[in-house]
């Protein structure tokens, strides 16, 4: 079955994502766009056309089956390569996550599920395919040429620095784009139907990274694919971050609080994303406080203060108390 499935890939999805992962995987960045440009400038045509942002604006594309790859074709390469990769990234990083950063003390918390790890997995497992469809719709729009990504270094309006500043620009526009999703999504008409699987986990793993309704999933990821609509960002960067924001997704459930002491009140992480866990209403943000502190959410992390997860298991056990009914301020919605 799944051999069939690949025999019907569109070779010139298969050849633009097998070398732009590649590219960016194993070889040093500058090398990377080399060998893009090469093959851009080479023979290679599928891969060429599919790399073309613009087809309309390069009247003499060969008319060749090959310089109009079939719609259907295309869609089906890119919801089977979408989804393997969504599970490679989830499994791989999500699993090393759980047994080398994830502190499996954390799994005595009463606030812990029992059978949480499992349901965490089943339930993401279960909503990717999903969350893929119309994510496979916002790609094949990006495959035909109207985004405005980019191939070419040339391309960019401000050479390596407008590279950068994209790099920087996508973190801030996709920062601000998901707080104010996630905060909509717990309004009481959204948060019943649509978040509140997500909170089901008080005491989370790395595996709740990707847990979300179908629904919640990709109205969080819309920012990621909004972006490249509105402003150039080069292939490669696009890729690299598409990979970094869903490990830092990953990394803001693996309940290691560590954050260097100047910036613990900037950058969102494991802490603050616990305590939206836990309390609900406070750190809505992906990879920065700034938007919680704008619109009023920001709470400082308990696990700063010495009243996170782990203190309170360390208070249990210094006064050698068996395992109670939860923290008192935790609240369960
Ligand atoms: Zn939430
Ligand atoms: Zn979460």
């Amino acid at each position: 079955m799944i051999f069939k499935v690949f025999s019907n890939l569109d070779d010139s999805v298969i050849l633009f994502v097998c070398r732009t992962y590649l590219c960016a995987l194993y070889v040093p960045q500058p090398q990377a766009l080399v060998l893009l440009q090469e093959a851009l400038t080479t023979r290679i045509s599928p891969f060429h056309r599919l790399l073309v942002l613009r087809p309309r604006d390069r009247p003499n594309a060969s008319p060749h089956r090959e310089t109009s790859p079939s719609p259907c074709r295309q869609l089906l390469s890119l919801f089977v390569i979408t989804n393997l990769g969504a599970l490679v990234l989830y499994l791989l990083f999500g699993t090393l996550s759980y047994y080398f950063i994830f502190d499996h003390e954390l799994k005595k918390h009463p606030q812990f599920l029992e059978v949480g790890v499992r349901r965490e997995i089943a339930y993401a497992l279960r909503s990717l395919p999903w969350i893929s469809v119309p994510t496979v719709a916002l790609f094949f729009a990006e495959v035909r040429g109207y985004s405005k990504l980019y191939d070419n270094i040339e391309d960019s309006p401000y050479g390596w620095s407008g590279v950068f500043l994209s790099m920087l620009s996508f973190l801030f526009f996709t920062d601000m784009g998901i707080y104010w999703i996630h905060r909509a999504l717990h309004h009481k008409l959204l948060y019943k139907r649509f978040h509140k699987p997500h909170h089901l986990w008080k005491i989370a793993t790395p595996f709740a990274s990707h847990a979300f309704h179908p629904v919640d999933g990709f109205m969080q990821s819309l920012p990621y694919h909004i972006y490249p609509f509105l402003f150039p960002l080069h292939k490669v960067t696009y890729l690299g971050l598409y990979i970094f924001v869903n490990v830092w997704t990953i990394s803001i459930h693996d309940g290691d609080y560590r954050v260097p002491r100047l910036l613990r009140h900037v950058i969102n992480g494991s802490a603050h994303h616990t305590d939206h866990h836990l309390y609900f209403d406070y750190n809505y943000g992906q990879y920065f406080t700034l938007w919680d502190k704008i619109g009023g959410s920001y709470k400082s992390p308990t696990a700063f203060e010495g009243q996170g997860p782990h203190d309170y298991l360390r208070k249990l056990r210094e006064k050698g108390l068996g395992v109670p009914n939860g923290p008192p301020a935790a609240k369960t919605e």
